[in-house]
């Protein structure tokens, strides 16, 4: 069977459903309920999307620079829909309420999948400063929260990937060569920004390795779990049935 687990990790899936922040169904059909636009500056508009979920009724807002709407009637009746000429309707939208961090796993900490939000956020509207100072300090907090020393960042990194030997390690090469972070300006908050293809490469790297780290065990450790109840249940029946028949061995 196909993966289609990455659906899961949409807002939009397509222009009939959605994965829902509020119930948290995936899959589950959506309704545009309202539109509007206003001027983002003079030459800019910004379009919001005011959206209800079928099944809870809740009404989530999102914002674009992209008109992305096309009107459908069915008799007299007006619907507003994503144009179905758009492929992947997340990339066009740049901000939402919720916002979009449920569509990371929340076994990862909450706080590196609200740097990683907010990085993409950022992205997504060209704000590569701020998006490049998000991505650093996800980083940062990612060591903290493993109790990473070392001399220098590389040193870090390289213990990291130590500590991990079960992940790829070429993620963590990718993450110990991150430009200037390796360079003595760590200290210094004079940061250049990233450009948004690079921004976007470490953007999906630490996703990979939070999910290597965070996720994976987890899963890893239900599934034992539920081949040892299993298992019990063979050995409580074996007992079960040897002890009727050792009891029909004496009568
Ligand atoms: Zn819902």
């Amino acid at each position: 069977m196909t993966d289609m687990s990455h659906l899961d990790k949409k807002y939009f899936i397509d222009r009939e459903v959605y994965n829902c922040p509020f119930c948290n169904r995936n899959n589950v059909k959506y309704r545009i309920i309202h539109s509007y636009h206003f001027d983002w500056t003079s030459e800019k508009k910004c379009y919001v999307y005011f959206v209800s979920c079928s099944s809870c009724d809740n009404v989530s807002m999102h914002l674009s620079f992209e008109r992305l709407l096309v009107y459908n009637s069915f008799g007299n009746i007006m619907e507003y829909k994503f144009d179905e000429e758009i492929e992947d309707i997340d990339s066009n939208i740049f901000y939402s309420v919720p916002t979009s961090f449920f569509v990371l796993d929340d076994r990862i900490p909450r706080l590196l999948r609200e740097l990683i939000t907010e990085a993409e956020g950022c992205l997504k509207m060209n704000f590569l400063t701020g998006s490049s100072a998000c991505m650093r300090k996800a980083i940062y907090e990612l060591l903290v929260k493993e109790e990473i020393s070392g001399e220098n960042y590389e040193d870090r990194i390289k213990f990291l990937k130590k500590k991990y030997p079960n992940s790829d390690a070429e993620l963590f090469d990718i993450l110990s060569h991150i430009q200037q972070m390796t360079s003595d300006k760590v200290h210094e908050q004079s940061w250049d920004q990233w450009d948004s293809h690079y921004l976007k490469l470490i953007i999906e790297t630490l996703k990979t390795i939070f999910y290597d780290l965070y996720v994976l065990p987890q899963i890893k450790k239900e599934k034992t779990n539920y081949i040892t109840q299993l298992r019990e249940k063979v050995l409580t029946k074996k007992k079960e049935s040897s002890s009727s028949d050792s009891k029909s061995d004496t009568d």
